[in-house]
């Protein structure tokens, strides 16, 4: 680890200029850009902590939907009471992520921006890697690519998008407010993950300085019946080799409204629409339910390692409408 200066930011005004000097970075809950800083994959030249910061902690939920300051702590989301009971699908997204000690410190702001964790990017050299050194190549191209992504990847870098929480605020039209040098603004957290194209080192559509500060979700019929189904090597403390979530809106007896996206197969959160569209109008069957997990999964670059991940995709999106269509 590198030395590096640290800044505690006093009003987000402060971290917004603080964070726009030249190699600096924001610190929230630290359990991910220290592990970076550690394997010398990032070298900040200062550590702009926000994590004191007052008035963005606040978990809100109204009739509309469900607004998260993007320094409360997944623990806290994840287990608020009306939070469970009204929106399963983002209270199990992050209970089913890393360790409840992880939870406990990191927030759902910094876990929308964590990095992939291909072993390319993090093992550094002698492997090449576009996303840690833009231009050296892809060694996880025909490498070790099990648990890498298998759509939305490019010939510079087929990294995973690891995280869990984005891709159930993906599904759901969630969006963030950004505070930044121009301003307040906001966007669809699925407008937030850039593809890789040639260049996978630009992961985000944010600009230097910009701070997360809230997460909005709307509520919808869907996001009640819900549900976030992740399958990993092991049942807890584990990355998803895939994950969907799915929720389901059904009336006299056909599903209105059907919202999936895919987890740990997508260089990014995936919203699947073709999927949404093969169960939209139609009575639920199981049969109906693989078309739809074959829908989401189409499109899938394989290579002998990683082939397995689509039948268990087409099996995962499935069994998460099944359990969807029993909580509609
Ligand atoms: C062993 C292990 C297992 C894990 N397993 C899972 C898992 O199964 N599923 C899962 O989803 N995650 C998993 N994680 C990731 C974990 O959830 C993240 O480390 C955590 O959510 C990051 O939040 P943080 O507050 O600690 O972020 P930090 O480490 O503080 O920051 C992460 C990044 O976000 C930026 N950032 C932070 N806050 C903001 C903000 N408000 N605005 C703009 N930028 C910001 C930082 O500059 C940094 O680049 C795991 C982590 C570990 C170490």
């Amino acid at each position: 680890m590198r030395p590096f200066a640290h800044v505690r930011a006093t009003s987000l005004e402060q971290a917004v200029a603080a964070a726009r000097g030249d190699g600096a970075r924001l610190l929230a809950g630290g359990t991910t850009l220290f592990d970076l800083m550690k394997l010398n994959v990032e070298a900040p030249a200062t550590l702009v902590d926000i994590s004191a910061l007052p008035d963005l902690q606040d978990i809100a939920v109204s009739r509309r939907g469900l607004t998260v300051g993007a320094l409360a702590k997944m623990a806290d989301v994840a287990e608020h009471r009306d939070v469970r009971a009204r929106y399963p699908a983002l209270s199990e997204s992050l209970t089913k992520a890393a360790s409840q000690q992880l939870r406990n410190m990191a927030t759902v702001g910094g876990n929308l921006l964590q990095r992939t964790r291909c072993g390319y990017f993090r093992g550094g050299a002698p492997y090449p890697c576009n996303k840690r050194a833009p231009g050296s190549g892809c060694a996880a191209i025909d490498g070790a690519d099990r648990n890498l992504a298998l759509l939305g990847t490019s010939d510079a870098c087929i990294a995973n998008y690891p995280g869990d929480w984005a891709v159930a605020l993906v599904a759901f039209d969630a969006e963030i407010d950004i505070l930044g040098s121009g301003g307040l603004r906001r966007i669809a957290v699925e407008a937030l993950h850039r593809d890789p194209g040639s260049t996978p080192h630009i992961e985000t559509v944010l600009e230097p300085g910009d701070v997360i500060t809230r997460i909005h979700v709307p509520a919808s019929r869907a996001l009640r019946a819900s549900t976030y189904h992740k399958v990993r090597d092991r049942a807890s403390y584990a990355f998803a080799l895939v994950s969907a979530a799915v929720g389901i809106d059904v009336a006299g007896g056909r599903i209105r409204d059907a919202r999936i996206a895919l987890g740990g197969v997508g260089a990014r959160p995936l919203r699947v629409r073709e999927a949404e569209a093969v169960l939209q109008g139609q009575r639920y069957t199981r049969a109906l339910a693989i078309e739809a997990g074959e829908a989401a999964l189409r499109g899938a670059r394989t290579s002998t390692h990683n082939a397995f991940r689509v039948p268990l995709g087409v099996q995962t999106v499935a069994d998460a409408i099944g359990i969807a269509m029993e909580r509609a």
